[in-house]
């Protein structure tokens, strides 16, 4: 049987809190774990980090973290039984103060509302389902009619479409999620409602010039992110299609067709992409996935996403690893179907031209011989990702003696990250990497390989080399 080429990112949580349990769902083929900062404090998620971390080393399969930042979600407050509904024609009341909520009004987690909203402006609640139209103010507290109904229940999502630019995107909660991230050394930090670059790059400005640096994955989910998508995606590290939120501020009929040009958009610029949310959300409780479900995995993996990432499934479902297995082997099953073609138009690119010309002509030769594997000796993993953004049929090795270039590339379709013992030598770095692969069962004597890398000295791209082996 084949390797699975797509990678698994599981969020970490009540479902993964023993060691035995984190084992179960790491052990089922997880490449990435995800502590949601949203939830819990500093000390249990350094320790849901540490456990990760255990039983990835007694499987002797190395993961990456991501840590992903809260971001300024607002939400509606508690509601009296836990939930009420809202009728259509009604009034309701946004109080700035904490109220025990019912149909006609709760309390709200945005302070200053009254100050963002004018009357006439929508108010989105219950993650999408309600609507409502603000009438005016009395006071600090948001008077409103109920445009559609819905069930309110506690703590629900909340969304201002006129009021998006005046939301403070990094929050004191973000500061301190970063500090836990920074502190665990998480590969990953993702980034919630970012609506542009800039924000994206005022957090890389807080990171250490030099040394260990988290990479930043730009969650895609608001309204705001879609107007300047290459830009985005050139200022991050990595993306996730974040359809969660996304189907809030857009409408959900958009949203598969959304996820399809973001993950282009990312393929073509050599980003790896998640794509996230509700996967195999009736797994929470269910043995099984609905065949929609399993639909869903294939055509994310048909549309070229470089991973998928399981929510609630893994932190509070009952079936944590069997969801962890399900993903995977609908994931492989489409990896395996014969018309799939995922190819960045190399044409359209044009920063980095030589280096995406001389990876894919890797892959093009790599095809033609059957060689059994190509292999990117790397230092900041960008040939890899070069590589594996062609999506060849042979395996692909990124090798590189620094961890946390190995762990970035947990993300990346098709990327086998295996550690090279010491510093490279330049002159011997394609030997190096070919004993590497042969000792990690990649490569056979007599087999042919490909090597691809950036040549030390003067160059005019990241990757300019190409040799093809015989071992
Ligand atoms: P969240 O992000 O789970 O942190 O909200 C994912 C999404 O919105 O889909
Ligand atoms: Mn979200």
């Amino acid at each position: 049987m084949t390797a699975r080429r797509t990678k698994i990112v599981a969020t970490l949580g009540p479902s993964t809190a023993t060691p035995a349990a984190m084992r179960a769902v790491i052990d089922a083929g997880v490449d990435v774990v995800r502590i949601n900062a949203a939830h819990g404090d500093a000390a249990a998620h350094a320790a849901a980090a540490l456990l990760a971390q255990k039983a990835a080393a007694e499987i002797g399969r190395p993961i990456g973290v991501l840590v992903d930042l809260p971001g300024p979600k607002m939400r509606t407050g508690p509601i009296t039984g836990d939930s009420v509904r809202l009728e259509a024609g009604e009034p309701f009341t946004l109080f700035a103060r904490p109220v025990d909520g019912d149909a006609t009004g709760a309390s709200t987690t945005v302070a200053g509302l009254g100050t963002m909203v004018r009357p006439g402006d929508p108010i989105v609640l219950a993650d999408g389902q309600i609507r409502l139209r603000v009438l005016g103010l009395d006071g600090d507290d948001v008077q409103t009619e109920v445009v559609r109904g819905g069930r309110l229940s506690s703590r629900k999502g909340m969304f201002l479409p006129e009021a998006e630019h005046q939301v403070e995107p990094f929050t004191a909660a973000d500061a301190d999620a970063l500090a836990t991230a920074m502190s665990i050394r998480a590969d990953f930090v993702g980034l919630s409602f970012v609506r542009g670059a800039e924000d994206v790059e005022r957090v890389r400005a807080l990171l250490p010039k030099r040394g260990y640096r988290p990479k930043l994955m730009a969650k895609i989910e608001t309204r705001r992110a879609l107007d300047d998508l290459p830009a985005l995606i050139r200022a991050s590290d990595a993306v996730m299609v974040a359809r969660g939120d996304l189907g809030i501020q857009i409408d959900v009929s958009q949203v598969p067709l959304v996820q399809k040009e973001i993950i282009h958009a990312c393929n073509v610029a050599g980003r790896p992409v998640v794509t996230a949310t509700e996967m195999l959300e009736s797994m929470t409780t269910s043995p099984l996935p609905t065949r929609a479900e399993a639909g869903d995995i294939a055509n994310a993996v048909i549309d070229g996403t470089d991973a998928l990432m399981l929510s609630a499934e893994t932190a509070t479902g009952a079936y944590a690893a069997d969801a962890v297995d399900t993903m995977a082997r609908v994931a492989r099953a489409a990896e395996a179907w014969p018309r799939m073609r995922v190819f960045p138009d190399v044409e359209g690119i044009h920063v980095d031209r030589v280096a995406w010309a001389v990876a894919h002509a890797a892959v093009e030769a790599a095809q033609d011989l059957g060689v059994a594997a190509i292999l990117c000796p790397t230092r900041t993993g960008a040939t890899a990702r070069r590589v594996a953004a062609f999506r060849p049929s042979v395996p692909v090795a990124a090798l590189s003696q620094r961890r946390h270039v190995r762990a970035g590339l947990a993300l990346v379709w098709g990327v086998v990250p295996l550690a090279l013992p010491g510093a490279p030598v330049p002159s011997h770095e394609i030997y190096q990497a070919v004993e590497v692969a042969r000792a990690a069962g990649l490569v056979e004597t007599g087999e042919l390989v490909v090597v691809v890398a950036g040549a030390p000295g003067p160059r005019a791209g990241g990757t300019d080399t190409m040799r093809v082996l015989r071992v």
